[in-house]
């Protein structure tokens, strides 16, 4: 599907969703219209002495349970219609898991591979100095997304608190821990991810050594997932990341494939040039045939719009866990729902990272900080309460389980805004 759309496909679901949800109709045409979007230009001083100028985007898309949050992503392919979408979906995603935020998110049109780490540093303080009356510890949280990690975000905190001129940590979340971040911040995406999967295996009765996995996209969600998957004896058969993938029937030990990429930067290590060559035997696949391998659960934890109405029809995986944000065209979903596939939505599988990143707020705006244990215990009872919650939804509806996550998150973000008064109140005119 061509990128323009994304938004527009995006919000085709609250429609869906709307018939379940019994909320009043203008929450519905609320959410259809982000509360605000700032577009800046960033003037960048490179290493050579040359300016180049990069486009940032910030959009809040809904702030009513909360001060908007949502990631920031460095990425080539980034656009004012791409975040806007991905800020609609923190808004559901917040709202999924019952947590008081609204949603938002920005991003830089920009290949980070292509900039050095001091040019990395000035163009994400120059994000922070453009966008700093806009985002704020009570108004508009950012976080890490693709191709942001927590140095970044210690770079905008630091810039942010430097043009306040008050230690604001509160300011945006993943930062490391040394200054402010939470402990299991790092692995919550995946680890949230993980706890849903641990859910629906108590449901299916499997055992996880007869369960085979194969994950698109070797960043920080698709590592922590598969890790922790791989760690209860789920054979990972496949992983790939930008650059292709390996595919072994047997399995790969994850945690060496973890040390090569991130010791290379490159899944592709794992099989060309690095030590592991001999060590790990591996067939290779490319990103598209690794979406359509004969496995049990599909993991897309890469980009989104990578299951569309061209490929849906090969995908074998009866179970597709949507750790990336939107991997699915409304049209893919559709093609893949009529074959009864069972797709554990992004708003509530990725959910674990946005769960984690409130811990972090609530910690720094308390000045006391938790332990890794109570983070994942804490992470834990949400995401299984929340899994169950959508899932009694969809039997209870005999719905999708998408559909029946956008019909909780709807219910929430609905009682909400009604709870300011909706036409219905207004129009009764009686106290
Ligand atoms: P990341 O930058 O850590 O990793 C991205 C990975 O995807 C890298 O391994 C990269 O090589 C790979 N990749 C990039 N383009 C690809 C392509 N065309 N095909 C296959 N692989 C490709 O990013 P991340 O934080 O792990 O985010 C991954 C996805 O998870 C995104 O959709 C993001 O929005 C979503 N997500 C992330 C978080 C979080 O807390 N980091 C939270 C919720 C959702």
């Amino acid at each position: 599907m061509a990128k323009q759309g994304i938004f527009d496909d995006a919000i085709k679901r609250l429609d869906e969703a709307f018939e379940h949800a019994n909320i009043d109709p203008e929450a519905l045409e609320k959410l259809k219209h982000p509360k605000a979007i700032m577009q800046v230009s960033i003037p960048v001083r490179m290493d050579d002495g040359t300016l180049r100028v990069f486009d940032g985007y910030r959009v809040q898309h809904d702030d009513t349970r909360g001060p908007t949050k949502g990631g920031i992503r460095y990425h080539p392919q980034v656009d004012l219609d791409e975040v806007k979408a991905l800020a609609f979906w923190m808004t559901c995603k917040c709202a999924v898991v019952g947590i008081p935020y609204g949603g938002a998110k920005g991003g830089i049109s920009v290949n980070p591979k292509e900039l050095s780490r001091m040019e990395l540093e000035r163009l994400s303080r120059g994000f922070v100095q453009r966008m700093a009356d806009f985002i704020g510890p009570d108004t508009d949280i950012p976080a890490p997304d693709v191709y942001t990690n927590p140095m970044i975000m210690g770079w905008m905190m630091d810039e942010y608190s430097k043009i306040k001129r008050i230690h604001s940590p509160g300011v945006i979340t993943g930062k490391p821990v040394e200054i402010g971040g939470s402990l299991g911040r790092g692995d919550a995406t995946g680890r949230g991810a993980y706890y849903c999967i641990k859910e629906l295996e108590k449901k299916r009765g499997w055992k996880p050594e007869e369960i085979t996995v194969a994950v698109q996209g070797f960043g920080n969600a698709g590592q922590a997932v598969a890790k922790l998957l791989h760690d209860d004896g789920y054979k990972i058969v496949a992983i790939s990341d930008s650059q292709g993938g390996i595919y072994s029937k047997d399995g790969f030990d994850v945690p060496s494939i973890i040390k090569t990429k991130n010791d290379s930067r490159q899944v592709k290590a794992v099989y060309c040039d690095g030590a592991l060559c001999t060590a790990v035997p591996a067939d290779t696949v490319t990103n598209a045939e690794l979406l359509e391998l004969d496995v049990d659960i599909l993991i897309p934890a890469a980009l989104e719009n990578v299951i569309t109405d061209e490929n849906a029809k090969n995908i074998k995986a009866e179970i597709i866990v949507e750790v990336a944000n939107g991997p699915l065209s409304s049209a893919g979903d559709r093609i893949l729902r009529d074959k009864k596939h069972l797709i554990l939505p992004d708003i509530l599988a990725n959910a674990g990272g946005v769960t984690v990143s409130y811990f972090e707020w609530t910690q720094n705006k308390a000045g006391f900080y938790w332990t890794e244990e109570e983070v994942h215990q804490r992470l834990q009872a949400i995401m299984t309460r929340e899994f169950n919650n959508v899932y009694d939804i969809m039997e209870r509806k005999k719905i999708d389980m998408r559909t029946a996550a956008y019909a909780h998150a709807l219910s929430r973000i609905g009682t909400a805004i009604s709870s300011l008064g909706t036409h219905a109140f207004f129009s009764n005119g009686t106290h």
